[in-house]
């Protein structure tokens, strides 16, 4: 199977609690390669921007204040099967509905707040991407 690509984003709920590290490691020890990652702080119009294919969703403004609400830090991942791999490893959008030993169902609150973002396609993977970071970011040669 072909390398894939997705874009994580750890979301500020998970920066705030101190979890950057712990999120990092499992997705590592799951066997994902980091291409690019920072931590930026989104503005509103990021956060709409990134998200506007749930702009007439009623979550969408609690949505859109929460990813501005503080530094996030978006990562390209790479791997085979990497789009399903990484929602599998993270788990349902509802951590009560997470599988256990899922980063959402150990450490998310709810389903607004849930810690990590992963790409729902292979060719969302790569626009996702490239929303953060231009290909001249995204180094070819690591792990
Ligand atoms: P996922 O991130 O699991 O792919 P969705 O694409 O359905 O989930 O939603 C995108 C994000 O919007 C979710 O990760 C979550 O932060 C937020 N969200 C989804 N549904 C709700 C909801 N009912 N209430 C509040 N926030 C929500």
């Amino acid at each position: 199977m072909a390398l894939e690509r997705t874009l994580a984003i750890l979301k500020p709920d998970c920066v705030r609690k101190n979890l950057i590290g712990e999120v990092i490691r499992r997705i590592q020890e799951a066997g994902f390669t980091v291409r690019a990652l920072k931590m930026i702080n989104l503005s509103r119009v990021d956060a709409e921007g990134f998200y506007s294919v749930h702009r007439d969703r009623p979550f969408f403004g609690e949505l859109t204040e929460f990813m501005s609400s503080g530094p996030c830090v978006p990562i390209v991942l790479e791997k085979e099967n990497a789009v399903a791999d990484f929602r599998t490893l993270i788990g349902a959008t509802d951590p009560a509905e997470a599988d256990a030993g899922t980063i959402r169902r150990d450490f998310a609150d709810n389903k607004g707040q849930n810690i990590v973002h992963g790409s729902d396609s292979a060719q969302n993977g790569r626009l996702e991407s490239n929303y953060y970071f231009p290909e001249v970011e995204i180094v070819s040669n690591a792990g």
